[in-house]
């Protein structure tokens, strides 16, 4: 280890990334740091660690790569032996949880005795816990007086949502910080205090990102369309890196660069983004990370349009989707959940024969509940939904995952759909087909 803590290098080339030549997935840089998470509450199936997803957040603003996160319970000898392993590969130790003032919050002590620091009692942090707990008029029970020793050298870093302070020790080229488990005592002092001491380190390379939305295609399919341009993003100064992401009926496209220089970084992300746009042609939902329903509802507003919908095997998604986006009344005038015939029939006015005819799952009565709620609720659009969510009434003709979507403005556009998985995917992957048919007809219309 080195004696003296160094800033990072200002490019994304070189530097010592982790012991062994390894790399950090997701992206390389010149430091790279470890998460311990600390609670044996967290190896529990009623206890997620989301400490660290912010902690990372915080990480990569600052063009640092997180190289590994862990979990370790209440437990002094594997606390111990995970810290070793971080401390020997990682220039930066971030441990979040067991700063309490209980037995088994071991933190603090672990730390201190692995790094072969006494602790001292702080009177000042005494005095602060002290007025805490008067403000509220308690006594301040003695157990808590161990949340005030502090390992020599290191530094306090004040905790106003809580008891426990954190703790920041900086050990030959080691930086370890310490914060408090609870989200809304660790979340200020990481964005704070710790931001603040781990930029100068970092140096002034910082990770830019776009965010690309795609929807109509598989993971595959996405790859294959984009995978001549991107390959080409590796070769050029600075790189861009690019992670696929499928999520339910769209992919996301993250292009990722590290760069000292922001215009710089922006415009190589632009012209990145540029090169995309025409090869994704109408299956781009968006360039800058706006959600799919986002996109649907500032093109309904660009027209000054306003969209109802009716809703069966869905129950009210596709609404409940739209509606998640603040100012939506703009645009969004009713829905109606018609899941039985009758509703069908009485509440959106599908001619009783089409159904007899054709089966409540089927295109003419997806056209016909789509032109039902756009004249009834006087809208310029419509959208009908009807299908089979399963896992029972589907048929050798009409199998589960049958869905009919229709968009009804001055011209009716359906289709029929196979949707795959159970219950809940079939749900979601029609609500999100049917916003995903309202955005081609109003970007295609
Ligand atoms: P305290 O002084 O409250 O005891 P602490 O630093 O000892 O703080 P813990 O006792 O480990 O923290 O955790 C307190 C609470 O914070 C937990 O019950 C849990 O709800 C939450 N918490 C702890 N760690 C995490 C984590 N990694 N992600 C999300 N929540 C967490």
């Amino acid at each position: 280890m080195a004696d003296r803590l160094s800033p990072g290098g200002d490019t994304a080339a070189g530097g010592d990334t982790a012991a062994g030549g390894d790399k950090p997935s997701g992206l390389s840089t010149s430091i790279d740091a470890a998460i311990i998470a600390v609670g044996s509450e967290l190896l529990t199936p009623h206890k997620t660690d989301t400490n660290s997803l912010f902690i990372s957040q915080v990480l990569n603003d600052l063009g640092i790569a997180v190289a590994c996160k862990t979990i370790v319970g209440d437990r002094r000898a594997e606390l111990t032996s995970h810290i070793a392993h971080a401390l020997d590969r990682h220039r930066i130790l971030i441990l979040t949880g067991g700063l309490g003032p209980t037995d088994d919050d071991l933190t603090r002590e672990v730390v201190a005795a692995h790094l072969g620091l006494p602790m001292d009692e702080d009177p000042a942090i005494v005095a602060a816990m002290e007025r805490r707990f008067a403000a509220r008029g308690w006594k301040m029970p003695a157990v808590n007086r161990r949340q005030a020793l502090v390992p020599r050298g290191a530094t306090v870093l004040a905790n106003p949502n809580g008891t426990a302070p954190g703790l920041w020790i900086e050990h030959g080229a080691s930086v370890i910080a310490l914060l408090p488990g609870p989200p809304r005592e660790m979340k200020p002092m990481m964005d704070g205090d710790v931001r603040a001491r781990l930029a100068p380190l970092a140096g002034h390379v910082r990770l830019h990102r776009r965010l690309v939305r795609v929807s109509g295609r598989g993971e595959s399919a996405v790859e294959e369309m984009v995978q001549p341009i991107y390959s080409g993003w590796l070769n050029q100064a600075p790189p861009i890196e690019t992670t696929i992401l499928a999520g339910l009926g769209q992919v996301e496209l993250h292009l990722l660069l590290q760069s000292s220089d922001a215009v710089q970084a922006a415009a190589a992300l632009e012209a990145a983004v540029n090169q995309l746009t025409p090869v994704l042609g109408p299956d781009l939902v968006s360039i800058d990370g706006r959600e799919l329903e986002a996109v649907v509802g500032d093109l309904l507003r660009g027209r000054g349009w306003r969209v109802a919908l009716a809703e069966s095997c869905t129950g009210g998604l596709a609404t409940s989707r739209l509606t998640d986006v603040p100012g939506s009344s703009d645009y969004v005038e009713r829905s109606v959940v018609a899941y039985s015939n009758e509703a069908k029939i009485e509440l959106l006015g599908v001619d009783a024969a089409l159904v007899t005819a054709h089966g409540a799952v089927s295109e003419p009565v997806a056209a016909a509940m789509a032109s039902g709620i756009r004249d009834r609720a006087r809208v310029n659009v419509g959208i009908g939904i009807t299908g089979i969510a399963g896992p029972g009434g589907g048929s050798e003709h009409k199998p589960v995952g049958t869905v009919c979507i229709a968009v009804a403005g001055r011209e009716t556009r359906v289709r029929s759909y196979r949707f795959p998985g159970g219950r809940e995917m079939v749900k979601a992957l029609s609500a999100n087909t049917a916003i995903d048919m309202l955005r081609r007809f109003l970007i295609e219309g």
